[in-house]
């Protein structure tokens, strides 16, 4: 069974208004809204909204340790007595719960009442950063999203939207590590940083997590059409 996972289509990453504007992120709203309408042709069994939603004083934001924005933090683990650390980008304020700039673009808020979509919410503890839609950045806590593709019988994924190099990556990267048949449509995202040096970095780390990356989305293999082996 297939699915569809559409990650952070929200006000702030969409430009000229959002807060972390990812360029040209307006150019895949419509194409997305697409492939939601060709559901059947595309046999998604489910489709996942994954949104950040993000706490006022997340500890990704540079306003929560008084640090220009974009600025390289070093997070401590928060398991207690856990000496690990990361480092990663301080963001400006974004996606804070239930305002403009965590709500969905209005076009896929409209396909929200939709019975086969889910929105599974990331971000929200405020003490961890998270990038994949399946848990935070140390893998200690776990979304819904796993549970959920499971309980539908989910073998393979689609990831699309934004960032590409960061929330879509990640999110993809959990997913073949879950053991999902994984595949970033590329022309279905955009990313922060598209320069040759990061992309070839990029295609790399896909390539090492066992996750395709293709250009357009890949026609469905049909159940009907697997090999079934009769058994005496
Ligand atoms: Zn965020």
């Amino acid at each position: 069974m297939r699915a569809l996972i559409i990650t952070d289509m929200q006000n702030d990453f969409l430009p000229p208004k959002g807060a972390l504007p990812v360029p040209h992120s307006e150019e895949i709203v419509q194409p997305i809204l697409d492939l939601i309408h060709q559901e059947e042709q595309q046999d998604f069994h489910r489709i996942v909204l994954v949104r950040d939603w993000h706490t006022r004083n997340h500890t990704s934001f540079a306003r929560s340790h008084d640090l220009p924005e974009y600025s390289q933090f070093e997070y401590k683990s928060p398991r207690p007595g856990d000496k690990s650390t990361q480092v990663g980008t301080l963001w400006p304020v974004h996606c804070v719960q239930n305002t403009w700039g965590s709500q969905l673009v209005t076009p896929l808020l409209k396909e929200t009442y939709h019975t086969h979509l889910k929105i599974v919410d990331k971000g929200f503890l405020s003490d961890r950063e998270y990038y994949s839609g399946f848990s935070d950045i140390w893998n200690f806590h776990k979304t819904e999203l796993h549970e959920y593709l499971q309980k539908h019988h989910i073998t393979e994924v689609l990831v699309v939207g934004l960032a590409l190099d960061y929330c879509v990556k990640a999110t993809a990267i959990s997913a073949a590590q879950l053991g999902y048949d994984t595949t970033i449509v590329k022309s279905l995202s955009r990313a922060i940083h598209d320069d040759d040096e990061h992309m070839k970095q990029f295609e790399k780390d896909l390539a090492d997590n066992n996750v395709k990356l293709v250009e357009n989305v890949p026609p469905h293999k049909s159940e009907s059409t697997t090999t079934t082996t009769t058994t005496v």
